[in-house]
């Protein structure tokens, strides 16, 4: 290709009113924008997957296996992915697994993430079932982890009262 491209017509923009900034929120989560806050809303008025978030409180991964073919999910459901039968039971996951990737977040941290950065974030695979899940890794800084490296599921809890899980690698190599 060469030569100058002919101009073309700038398309003709459509123009709206800004809508008003959406009021903020209150109660238990303070004054957080709620299109900032990365981590699920976790009440049995919130989502039908509350139960996740209360026996991950108790110290226990889970996620929701099928009655029907045995299909063991990750994220948990409320219907099964392949044959689309609801009744589920909640079991247990394994609390160990081996990293099968990991990246740093050098900047443009969530919200109130800020002062951590750096911070790890690492794919999974849990020990002992088909599942490869993402999630926070802590423990030691990300330049010293180590694909194929052994990590554990740990639950934590957060200032408003939630709780979610991460992964913690060895403390030292
Ligand atoms: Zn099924």
């Amino acid at each position: 290709m060469s030569g100058a491209r002919p101009a073309r017509p700038r398309p003709r923009l459509e123009t709206a009113a800004v809508p008003p900034p959406a009021p903020e929120r209150t109660g238990d989560a303070g004054a957080v924008p709620f299109l900032l806050d990365f981590l699920p809303l976790q009440g049995e008025r919130d989502t039908r997957l509350a139960r996740f978030y209360e026996r991950l409180k108790a110290g226990r991964l889970s996620t929701t296996r099928c009655r029907r073919d045995g299909t063991i999910a990750w994220p948990p459901r409320t219907a099964c992915p392949r044959c689309h039968a609801a009744e589920l039971d909640w079991v247990d996951l394994p609390s160990t697994g081996t990293l099968y990737a990991f990246s740093a977040v050098l900047g443009g941290a969530p919200l109130g993430m800020e002062a951590e950065v750096p911070f790890a974030v690492g794919l999974v695979d849990l020990d002992g079932v088909p599942l490869r899940l993402f999630g926070r890794v802590v423990g030691r800084p990300w330049t010293e982890l180590a694909v194929g490296e052994p990590v554990a599921v740990e639950s934590y809890s957060t200032p408003d009262g939630r709780v979610y899980y991460r992964f913690r690698a060895g403390a030292s190599r």
